[in-house]
């Protein structure tokens, strides 16, 4: 059983300096170490040790949680960012004896199709195991769902209910997929305690050159509106996956004060929730 989640990176799937990006917010982190930061991921932390995601800074996120031997990994889904470093559990590099590999059964399929992720399982680094035990529990939510699908992780502690999720497509899917009318009621149905939510993107603007629609998320100043202030009861809402673009990776910046003054977090590497 789990004791802890360490929060093991709080940037979006290709993390900050993000390749190719010539704007301020990665020729900063490419200068000034401090301000790079590392994909989503979290650390579980108990008698065992496990994580979920596996991204392409997993040594330096095994080695922010003590540098234990990892029996279980969980992916939400199988996003580039999300599970790239996989490969990093093969012959070539640590070469793992079967860590436990928890995954939907389309994620497993897709795992399954792809020649280099397909080895890892032949060879043994990893053995598919059950994707829900008694304290981690898979909520399904719409995400770009064309190869796979994409679960958030509802983790049940005895002091904390705190639930993972790091991508979702838009609140209006999200809620109208899983029965709700608002986020907080749904957070309150689930009794969390702590909520590690999508703040991918702060405005819907945000990506200039690109089409907004091609990376859909619900921006973090449509979330503020629909959940306000935060009020007596509420959980602890602190905002992860961010965005090389997004300037909650400043805390002088005007956006993360107004997040700040409304109650809410930005996560930050190295954040401990006990569970
Ligand atoms: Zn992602
Ligand atoms: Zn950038």
């Amino acid at each position: 059983m789990y004791k802890q989640i360490v929060l093991l990176g709080n940037a979006q799937d290709a993390g900050r300096p993000q390749i190719g990006c010539n704007q301020k917010c990665c020729t900063d982190a490419r200068l000034d170490l401090n301000l790079s930061r590392m994909p989503v991921c979290l650390g579980l932390k108990g008698e065992s040790f496990g994580l979920v995601e596996v991204t392409r800074r997993v040594g330096n996120q095994i080695f922010l949680l003590g540098n234990p031997e990892i029996s279980e990994v969980w992916l939400s889904h199988a996003h580039l960012g999300h599970i790239e470093g996989l490969g990093q559990f093969g012959k070539e590099a640590f070469n793992s004896k079967n860590i436990k590999l928890r995954c939907s059964s389309l994620v497993v399929d897709y795992v399954m199709k792809h020649p280099i992720w397909k080895k890892l399982i032949e060879r043994g680094n990893f053995t598919f195991d059950k994707f829900q035990t008694d304290r981690i529990v898979p909520i399904e939510v719409p995400h770009r769902a064309q190869d796979f699908d994409t679960h958030a992780f509802y983790f049940k502690g005895e002091n904390n209910k705190i639930l993972f999720l790091p991508d979702h497509d838009s609140w209006e899917k999200t809620l109208d997929f899983v029965g709700y009318e608002n986020p907080m009621e749904w957070f309150n149905s689930l009794g969390c305690t702590v909520v590690l939510l999508d703040g991918t993107f702060w405005h819907s603007d945000e990506l200039k050159g690109r089409v907004q629609s091609n990376v859909p998320h619900p921006p973090v100043r449509e979330t503020l509106d629909l959940i306000g202030k935060r009020r007596e009861g509420n959980p602890r809402i602190v905002f992860i996956h961010l965005n090389h673009t997004n300037p909650l990776h400043y805390p002088d910046s005007e956006e993360y004060l107004e997040l700040i003054n409304l109650g809410w977090e930005v996560g930050e590497e190295g954040m401990e929730f006990n569970l």
